[in-house]
Order: C-alpha cells, then structure tokens, then sequence
C-alpha cells in the first residue's frame, strides 16, 4: 500500500489537468492516508461516447412497462443486499465512517429506496385523468414518459447512497444514466457498477465516468436529458449555468445549515442526543447536519451540559471497529476549513467546551467540538462547516429563532424540539426550509416516501418521494374529443361579431362575481 500526507496535496495536484502523471485519482483511506486504487481522469471523447452508448442502451429499456422496469431494476437491489458487507467494507476504508453508518445511512437507504420505487412506481407513473372544469367536451390525460439519460453528479460525504438512490430513481422511471462519482470517493461508484453489471440489464444503462470537476462539466457537454447534482453551493451555480445554457433540466442538491430550535418544553435528555448525532453522524458531513443549536434561555443550560457530557463520551477512531461513534473526516482539506470557523467564532467570544482540535497521531481526526456562547456575528452561525462542530447559541424565544433560522442564504432542513408535536409543527411551517423534522434529526433523507431537496441557494427540485420520480419523466399532456362538436370548434375561423357576443356571455356567466341570474341576463 502507497502512502500520501493528505487529498489536499494530491487533489491541487490533479487539478494542473493533462499532465500525464496527474491522469488518474488516488483513492485515499482517509483513517491512515492509504492508496486505496486509482481511477482514471476520463477525457470528454470517453464521457461523450458513455453517453452515447446510454442513450442507445435506453431506447429498448424505455419501451418495456413500468411494472417489468421495476422488477428487473429490483435484481440489481437484491445483488446490492447480497453484497452488503464487501459494499460496508469499501464505504468504510474509502470515507473513513463507522460501520453502522456505512451500513445505516448508506447500503440500507438505497435498499429501502429501491424497494419503495419498486413497489409504488406503476402507480406513481400511471396516466392521470384530468377533468376538465370549462370544456367539457374534451378529454384529458397525462403520461410519465422516461426522459432519456440522466447525467449525476455526486459528492464525496454519501458517495454510495446520493447517487445510487438516484439512480435506482431514474432506471425505475425508464431512464438511462451516466454517473460522474466525486474525485475524493470515485472506488465506491465503480464496485456499484461492477455489482450492476452482474444483472440481466443491459450493462450500457448505467455507465460510471470517473474523473474531476472537468469530467464532471464533460457529462453536461455531452447534453444528458436531465443533470442531477449534489455537491457545493459554489459547484451547483456554475452547474446549473452550464445547464442553463444548454436548456438541460436540472435538480440542485447543495449545501445546508440546519437550526435545531430547542423550545423551552423539551424532553432534555432526547434533545441532547438528538443534536449530538445530528451534529457529529459521519463527521459532521451531512448536508442536514445539525449545523447550529439556538436553545432557548430557559432549558439552555442543562442542555449543554447534558450535550457535552454525551460528547465526552462519544468513542473516535478506527471506523472499522463496531465500537466506535465517530470516524475519521472523509476529506482532508475540509478540516482547514472547519478548523478556520472555529477560529473566527473564539476570537468573537465563543468558549470551545470541548474538542476543538484534531485527534493526534495518523488520520484526518477531528474531535466533536461544542462551541458555547455564539452569536449571529461569528461565520459559524452562517457558513456550512461540514465537520464535527456544534455551536450553541442562547435565545430569549422562539420567535427570535424562527428570525435567525430564516436569515440564512441557506434552506435544507431545519429541527425543532418540543414536548407539544402540535406546537412544534405550527414553529415549523414558519421556517424557510424545504425539510422539517419535529423531535427528530438527519433521517429524512432516508424516508423514501418523501420529497427532498432545499430552497434559497440550498438548490431546486425534488430527490425522492413522488414529485423525484415524476422529475425524472418527461409529462405528456393528451387531449381528445369526448364528445365532438362537429365540423368546427366555435372559437375557430371564421371570427363573428355573433361569437364574440356568445363569449362575452359566457366570459361574464362563468367566472364574473355577484348573481348568477344577474350574469345570466346582462
Ligand atoms: P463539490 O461541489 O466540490 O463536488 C460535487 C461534484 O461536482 C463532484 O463530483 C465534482 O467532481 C463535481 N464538479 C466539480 N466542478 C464541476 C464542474 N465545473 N462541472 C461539473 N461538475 C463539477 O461538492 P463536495 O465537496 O463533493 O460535496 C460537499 C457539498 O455537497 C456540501 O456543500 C454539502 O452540503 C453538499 N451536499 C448536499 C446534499 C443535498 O442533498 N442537498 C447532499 C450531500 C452533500
């Protein structure tokens, strides 16, 4: 096994592009520094023509129904179960995260996503009658038609359960796709692959491209039907421009900064490790990461107690073992990052009550890390730190954190803790976020049945739940005569003054105000 100090150095090295030496990745085991396997910077003509063979390999797989679709999609989810340890196994050598989450938030969350299209696409994707309130002599339906190929590009902190639920989504809808796997975690994308290609699918209908962000812009060059990416606020605007220019639809997943609202009626000790796993769960890097507490004045003080007390007691270190809470961070250059928020909220008056540092000896460690005493001036309460930190900040009431949830250029998901679920809900209806969890934290994301997906520049669109799959289909409207009118509809050639009058009529008597006898005869 090859050593490396760290993916900063050999990531700014990759990004000089075309020298020979730099043409593949190293996968990294971010717990030890090791070389992993290296995978190859894919060249445009290398995307463009994966794309080509998926749109072939898409053409016959569309034209099979939704229901057979769907069950053979299911022989690729029971190959992935089959495969469960060796998939755990690479999660957890290739991110560093312990096995339980390996298993928890990534192999089981793609099985359960399968599973749910599976069972529900043919009713999802039916065609849909719509009555007609005014024509009545029309008929009307929709279809759900599969869009093509659908081009994703993926993050490094889920590497097996972002993509591959997405696409378990677009086979299902009838779609091809083309998987451009993030550069930190590209080992993981190829072992799905390998698993697809023991399936009777034909194997073109999932290919996975490995390179950079160059590769990455390539897929869209290469003008899939639909772009879904994850990744960074910064990423998705340039993405979502490129899309924009090529008129290819596009779903943005970007980053977050989930508030736990604490009310001053909690049930303290469930809050306290509801944070603490929202807060250090895979490190820290989750999208819907409990990225700031606002606790109320009233039950803030025996919260943070009880919240470092649970931390002191969080075990870190090898993610291999089953005893271990907290792995290593997958992503080494994010703990400069994360280290510099720190930073700037201690030198504006916030106390670090534990952590606050990484783990000596090998790894990229960094202890969880309780930040008291933040204010809304500190980068910390604003800026996504996708690491294991939590900053708490005292408020006098509920109304004051609703205000200081809603001020973020940022809306994932946010968390609100109550012993009243009503009272929690009615908090979270005011909270600009595309998520809401009353009592409860991260797993969301992992309720297939939902839909998915932020607001402000957390991105657009939906992943999972109906309105994810129905993105993944062309919507073909069809209208038919019901009852026919003859040679000529009355609104056709030729125009009258006769016509105009009956419209006008009619105009008045459907949709004007007051008394419909008044209408009647006006
Ligand atoms: P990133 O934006 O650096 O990279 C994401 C992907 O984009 C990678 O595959 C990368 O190679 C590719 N890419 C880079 N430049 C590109 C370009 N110009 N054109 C096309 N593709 C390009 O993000 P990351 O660091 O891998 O992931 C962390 C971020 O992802 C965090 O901000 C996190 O909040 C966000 N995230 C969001 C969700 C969600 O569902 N909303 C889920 C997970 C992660």
């Amino acid at each position: 096994m090859e050593h490396t100090q760290s993916h900063t150095k050999t990531t700014s090295a990759l990004s000089t592009g075309s020298d020979a030496m730099t043409a593949n990745i190293p996968s990294i085991n971010p717990a030890n520094g090791q070389v992993m396997g290296r995978v190859p910077i894919m060249s445009e003509g290398a995307v463009k023509e994966a794309m080509s063979r998926a749109r072939e390999a898409q053409r016959g797989f569309a034209k099979e129904s939704v229901h057979r679709r769907a069950k053979r999609v299911l022989e690729f989810r029971d190959i992935i179960v089959e495969h469960t340890d060796e998939l755990v196994d690479a999660l957890v050598k290739e991110c560093g995260k312990p096995r339980l989450e390996a298993l928890g938030h990534e192999v089981a969350t793609v099985a359960n996503l399968a599973t749910y299209y599976a069972k529900h696409a043919e009713r999802i994707l039916s065609p849909r009658d719509i009555a007609l309130e005014v024509m009545k002599h029309r008929g009307s339906y929709v279809r759900y038609e599969p869009l093509g190929v659908v081009g994703i590009i993926s993050p490094w902190n889920f590497p097996f359960s972002i993509p591959m639920g997405d696409v378990f989504a677009a086979l299902i809808a009838g779609n091809a796709v083309v998987l451009k796997p993030s550069e930190v975690t590209p080992l993981i994308a190829l072992k799905a692959k390998e698993l697809f290609d023991r399936t009777t699918l034909p194997q073109d209908l999932f290919q996975v491209v490995t390179g950079d962000g160059q590769t990455g812009a390539a897929l869209i060059d290469a003008e899939p039907d639909k772009v879904i990416f994850t990744g960074a606020v910064s990423t998705g605007k340039k993405v979502a421009a490129e899309c924009g220019r090529r008129l290819i639809p596009c779903t943005m997943e970007l980053g977050g900064k989930a508030a736990a609202i604490v009310t001053d009626n909690v049930d303290v000790e469930r809050t306290a490790r509801a944070i603490v796993w929202g807060a250090f769960a895979n490190s820290g890097q989750v999208c819907v990461s409990v990225e700031r507490v606002l606790a109320h004045e009233k039950v803030h003080d025996e919260l943070v107690d009880r919240v470092i007390k649970l931390v002191d007691e969080l075990r870190q270190g090898d993610p291999n073992s089953d005893r271990t809470d907290v792995g290593a961070m997958t992503f080494a250059a994010q703990v400069p990052i994360v280290e510099s928020l720190i930073k700037d909220a201690v030198d504006k008056g916030a106390k670090v009550a534990t952590g606050g540092e990484r783990l000596p000896g090998e790894g990229d460690y960094f202890k969880p890390t309780v930040l008291t005493g933040c204010t809304a001036n500190m980068k910390i309460m604003h800026e996504e730190i996708f690491g294991p930190v939590m900053p708490v900040m005292r408020v006098r009431s509920v109304d004051e954190a609703v205000e200081l949830n809603n001020d973020s250029h940022l809306g994932l998901m946010s968390y609100v803790f109550s012993k009243n679920t009503r009272r929690g809900c009615e908090i979270a209806e005011r909270l600009d976020s595309g998520v809401v969890m009353v009592n409860d934290v991260l797993s969301a994301h992992a309720m297939p049945e939902t839909p998915f997906g932020g607001i402000k520049q957390s991105g657009f669109g939906r992943v999972h739940g109906e309105e994810g799959l129905r993105s993944l289909c062309r919507i073909k409207h069809i209208n038919y005569d019901r009852i026919s009118l003859g040679k000529r509809e009355p609104v056709w050639f030729p125009y009258s003054a006769s016509a105009y009058s009956a419209l006008a009529k009619a105009t008045r008597v459907l949709f004007g105000g007051g008394n419909i006898i008044k209408r009647l005869f006006q």
